[in-house]
């Protein structure tokens, strides 16, 4: 059995396993990770549930490169904490905590004190980034992290691990747009485009927030989910030229979630005047975006990159109060390579969850 944080020396490296991608395959096998020893302002988790996030898929393959192998993917981390040092505050050991998608940043520039640490230019992912120390971080398939207090996000009692995890990415990907961009208030019409992890947690938090949301999806079968279990006022087929038109001019905002690159200016019509386009997908290679189809309109192209500590910690609360979770496929650590194949497919309803605490040792034994 691999060491736990509690058993592990002051100052002695805590040996934990995980699964890694080793080269642009993107196939994934177990892999032995030292983490540093839990320092003073640091929090140890045992990493319970990890969700799968499109970016983990982007990067495993290599999709923007600047992958670093071996790559540990994860930021969707849920679990307990096992050990904290001397100075954290805001934690102790056997609280449900989380951890997104960054795990440190300068802390002193104008964007972290204004806490939007997302935007620090020195700020480290969680993962295929280079801590202060000079060393490669790796995510959240793995067994335990240590992760500085500050980029570790408290979850509300009513928040299960599992279904919550994937806020820590999709979550706050989609919250921080409708927050900054004026959206969520009640009435307002906002498309969510492309019906997965990110778009599905878009619908629920659009419900939420009392606005009429539309889906625009390239998928006809999920259709009935979509307005019968999410909760979505309408679904556009993208590839029907009669939904697309009927729809065209009728709203405030898009959430643009498409993973792959599309053509935009059909999606940019559905705008009304003075619309905003919010990209938060990311493909591989650049857009598509005929002049147009934005000046005609008015319409704004923006983009959005997931969001600071303060208000992730903001978002999982709500979430909590107003019943918002993933919906979530559990799987082992052993089917992860699959599901890594289902997803490039958009096959998963919708975000695939890794039982880490049950499952990960024993498929990173064999
Ligand atoms: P996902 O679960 O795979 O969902 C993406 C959805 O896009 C699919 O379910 C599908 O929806 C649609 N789609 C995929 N390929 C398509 C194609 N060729 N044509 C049209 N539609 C297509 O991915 P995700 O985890 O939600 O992530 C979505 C994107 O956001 C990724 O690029 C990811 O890297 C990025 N991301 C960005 C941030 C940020 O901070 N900005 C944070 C997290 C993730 P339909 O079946 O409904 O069409
Ligand atoms: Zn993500
Ligand atoms: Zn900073």
């Amino acid at each position: 059995m691999a060491p736990t944080a509690a058993s592990a020396a002051a100052g002695e490296e805590q040996q934990a396993v995980g699964l890694a991608a080793r080269d642009s395959s993107g196939h994934l096998s177990p892999f032995a990770i030292s983490r540093r020893s839990t320092g003073d302002d640091d929090v140890a988790i045992k990493i319970l549930f990890c969700g799968i996030c499109h970016s983990d898929l982007h990067c495993i393959k290599n999709e923007w490169k600047h992958s670093i192998y071996p790559l540990v993917p994860g930021h969707e981390i849920a679990g307990v904490v096992t050990e904290v040092g001397k100075n954290v505050t805001r934690f102790k050991a056997g609280d449900r905590v989380g951890v997104g998608c960054m795990v440190n940043s300068c802390r002193s520039c104008e964007s972290c004190n204004n806490g939007l640490e997302n935007h620090c230019p020195e700020v480290v992912f969680t993962y295929n980034s280079v801590d202060k120390d000079g060393a490669v971080t790796y995510g959240g398939y793995s067994s335990m992290v240590v992760v500085h207090e500050r980029f570790v996000v408290m979850f509300p009692e009513a928040m299960p691990l599992d279904a919550g995890a994937p806020l820590l990415c999709a979550g706050i990907t989609v919250y921080t747009p409708m927050k900054y961009h004026g959206l969520n208030a009640p009435g307002k019409h906002v498309g969510v485009l492309g019906l997965g992890g990110l778009g599905h947690v878009a619908v629920k938090f659009a419900r939420a927030f009392g606005m009429k949301v539309t889906v625009i999806s390239s998928s006809p079968g999920k259709k009935r989910e979509a307005l019968e279990r999410l909760g979505a006022d309408a679904f556009v087929v993208s590839s029907s030229a009669e939904e697309m038109e009927a729809a065209r001019s009728t709203m405030d905002g898009v959430i643009n979630t498409v993973s792959a690159n599309t053509p935009m200016a059909p999606y940019l019509a559905l705008l009304k005047p003075n619309g905003k386009m919010i990209l938060v997908g990311l493909p591989e290679n650049p857009l598509e975006v005929p002049p147009f189809s934005l000046v005609q309109g008015n319409r704004t192209l923006a983009g959005s990159n997931i969001g600071g500590m303060a208000d992730t910690q903001e978002m999982i609360e709500l979430a909590a109060k107003h019943g918002v979770t993933a919906d979530i496929e559990v799987i082992g650590a052993d089917y992860v390579n699959t599901a890594m194949e289902r997803l490039a497919k958009a096959d998963v309803r919708y975000r695939f969850v890794i039982d880490v605490g049950n499952t990960l040792h024993a498929a990173a034994a064999e």
